[in-house]
């Protein structure tokens, strides 16, 4: 009987402590859950406010709040205790390696601003090669541009040495290669689009199509020879309606052209008027514009000069309303690289094409500081 009672003790006695050590395992997991809780409904992601926890950071972290550069810092194994303040006060970038790439930058002397700018202007690749770089001071002067890209920045520099041009001229020109050699190592453009840029720098390959591709009716043009993207053909056809019911008569004089009708287009002009002719107011093959069935060359049925022509007015103020810009205004010519040509029409959409004549801007422009990637 009494050695029954000892070990109900004995049983009792270790019930107890196993009690206590859960009851203090529960403390400590409650306790951590909470500490833990309060820093993920801020929205640091668990693995990030675990290590938060355990570098005792947490005081720190709750007085900066959600912060994302700061998230991916605790998340990253890249993580300097020394540089925690820093990493909160540089804007967030989506980058592989965004936090070794903030402690090069920071250890080669760049402020947080500076960081911030860079990681602003390129991707993962492009900051870590320009991590690597030695500091470069007034940045300021590049990037204030928005459109600016880090990879470009030797050839910002030598361009604004060579010509004088301000930053943002600078910076545009660049972005659009024209500091290289027309029809030289171009971008070779493939991908259809109604806001696909081709120029003496972006080629279309010779087997290029446009989507969709219709014949044009004798109706609007000169002849029965003509054809267009449907999209731009019908946009044109509701612009040649409105023009009529105002008493102007437009027609198509040139449009779709493939690459071998650029090949001979181009060799024909050259034995008409010489090479010259052709280097200023013709493209390529592969570099018109004409290949993309975008583009239509408009004249007036009252006028031969139809830059003179009363229709050349109304579409001047008229053309955005259908989607068409006129492509290569003499403004524009040291952007474009082609001579003033009153004449030719792109079809760009209304979106676009009211945005540049609201703005009066080129469609190089348009494209380098919306479309670029
Ligand atoms: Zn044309």
């Amino acid at each position: 009987m009494k050695k029954k009672i000892r070990l109900k003790k004995s049983v009792l006695k270790k019930l107890k402590v196993i009690g206590v050590i859960f009851c203090i395992i529960l403390a400590i997991f409650i306790f951590y859950s909470v500490q833990i809780h309060s820093l993920t409904s801020l929205g640091y992601s668990k693995e990030a406010s675990r290590k938060i926890l355990f570098s005792f950071k947490k005081e720190y972290v709750l007085s900066v709040g959600k912060n994302e550069t700061l998230n991916a810092a605790f998340e990253s194994d890249d993580y300097k205790e020394k540089y925690c303040d820093q990493y909160s006060k540089i804007e967030y970038q989506d980058q592989d390696h965004l936090i070794r790439n903030i402690n090069t930058l920071i250890e080669k002397g760049y402020s947080n601003n500076n960081i911030s700018m860079i990681l602003a202007h390129g991707n993962d690749q492009d900051v870590t090669l320009f991590a690597k770089r030695d500091k470069i001071n007034y940045l300021e002067e590049f990037f204030s541009v928005p459109y600016a890209k880090l990879r470009n920045y030797d050839r910002y520099v030598d361009y604004s040495n060579e010509t004088g041009e301000d930053d943002e001229m600078t910076v545009l020109a660049v972005n659009l290669d024209m500091d290289k050699e027309d029809y030289v190592d171009p971008v070779i453009v493939s991908q259809y689009s109604t806001d696909m840029l081709v120029n003496k720098h972006r080629s279309l390959t010779e087997d290029f199509e446009p989507e969709d591709l219709v014949s044009i009716d004798s109706e609007y043009a000169a002849d029965d020879t003509q054809a267009g993207a449907r999209i731009a053909v019908n946009a044109f056809i509701s612009m040649y309606k409105a023009a009529k019911k105002e008493g102007y008569d437009l027609v198509i004089n040139s449009s779709y052209r493939s690459y071998q009708d650029q090949v001979e287009l181009c060799d024909s002009y050259r034995q008409l008027y010489g090479d010259n002719y052709v280097k200023n107011y013709v493209a390529q093959p592969g570099f018109s514009e004409h290949q993309t069935g975008l583009s239509f060359d408009i004249g007036s049925r009252n006028s031969n000069i139809f830059a003179q022509s009363p229709e050349y007015e109304w579409i001047q103020e008229n053309a955005h309303k259908y989607g068409f810009i006129q492509r290569f205004p003499s403004k524009y010519e040291a952007i474009t690289g082609f001579r003033a040509e009153p004449w030719h029409y792109r079809y760009v959409g209304k979106e676009i094409a009211t945005y540049i004549y609201e703005n009066d801007i080129s469609f190089e422009e348009y494209y380098a500081i919306f479309l670029d990637d």
